[in-house]
């Protein structure tokens, strides 16, 4: 009886989150609006529940358009090693050298995040508050997924190490137990990014360079923990889930010597900076008079579309989870 109930729970499928989790995306975007100077506070302040509910909406485009995909990570160590001085900081450099299937299949992080800033600075300059508020919602997204070390390496979920599981415990199970009660949100203000480029990069750099202790540190903790120890069992919305312990999580987070909240702290310093540099290199406009107009029938349906997808069908593309 006891082993038809084990092997009952491991077959409950467990839709796990992705990138960050939909809890860290949230929060990620939430804080980051309390880092802007009270110019742009006028805008964001007002919409900061629209700004967290859509920090998730790239992830649900992902079930909907396979091209998705490939903007949420980048499999840095198919270039080579660290610091990857090989591979091309400009995109039009990058295919020439690998070719354009190479480098979409590689993930494009760090250049989407690019075009996402420039769309962003042209909806400032034209005054679009809707366009401005959901360009912002969605490269929150974006940068937050580039500042987490499996989001820039190609045992993205632990697959060529037995480590299924890993991605999912690192950026959603962490932050999910420890962040409102552990974790310090006081973070300064949003400050301007002179070199755009130079600064995804070394962000993705930093994240390139994690990956092997995060995958490294949770293959040491489990040689300490017995099965039953590493895992605990829990009821979510009416299904039996198995998940990393308590114990397992906080012993884990204490060997990365706090690297998630350090991450997570500085993807909202980013996000922030990333909207003021944006709205300074539009020329500051004044957001004070701007007028928000009601989401047009188009940007309603995309959004309905994207929740649908979400909940009813399978992840186009790769999973990165
Ligand atoms: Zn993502």
């Amino acid at each position: 009886m006891k082993k038809l109930l084990l092997l009952f729970i491991c077959c409950v499928i467990y839709k796990q989150s992705f990138c960050w989790g939909f809890y860290a995306h949230q929060r990620i975007n939430y804080f980051a609006v309390f880092l802007l100077p009270p110019e742009m506070m006028v805008l964001y302040k007002p919409n900061i529940q629209f700004l967290t509910d859509h920090a998730v909406d790239p992830d649900k485009r992902r079930y909907a358009v396979a091209s998705e995909g490939p903007k949420h990570y980048i499999d840095i160590d198919h270039y080579g090693s660290y610091p990857w001085r090989e591979l091309p900081v400009k995109y039009e450099d990058a295919i020439k050298k690998y070719s354009r299937d190479t480098v979409a299949a590689n993930g494009i992080v760090p250049w989407w995040i690019q075009i996402m800033e420039q769309r962003l600075t042209t909806a400032f300059k034209e005054k679009d508050a809707n366009r401005i508020l959901k360009l912002s919602a969605e490269i929150g997204h974006y940068i937050a997924d580039s500042h987490v070390p499996l989001h820039a390496n190609s045992n993205h979920d632990g697959q060529q190490t037995n480590q299924r599981g890993i991605h999912g415990f690192w950026e959603s199970r962490v932050p999910e137990l420890l962040a409102e009660k552990d974790f310090d949100f006081m973070i300064g203000k949003a400050t301007y990014i002179a070199d755009i480029p130079k600064y995804i990069w070394s962000r993705v750099r930093e994240s390139g360079a994690a990956a092997d202790s995060v995958l490294k540190s949770e293959a040491a903790l489990t040689k300490q923990f017995s099965s039953d120890r590493k895992y605990s069992f829990e009821e979510r919305n009416g299904k039996i889930l198995r998940q990393y312990s308590s114990a397992f999580t906080i012993a884990y987070n204490t060997m990365l010597k706090g690297m998630v909240e350090r991450r997570m702290r500085l993807a909202i310093a980013s996000v922030a900076s990333f909207w003021y540099t944006a709205w300074v290199n539009a020329g500051q406009p004044d957001l004070k008079s701007l007028k928000q107009n009601a989401f047009t029938e188009d940007d309603l349906k995309e959004f309905e579309l994207l929740d649908k997808a979400w909940k009813n069908s399978q992840i186009k593309g790769r999973i990165h989870e």
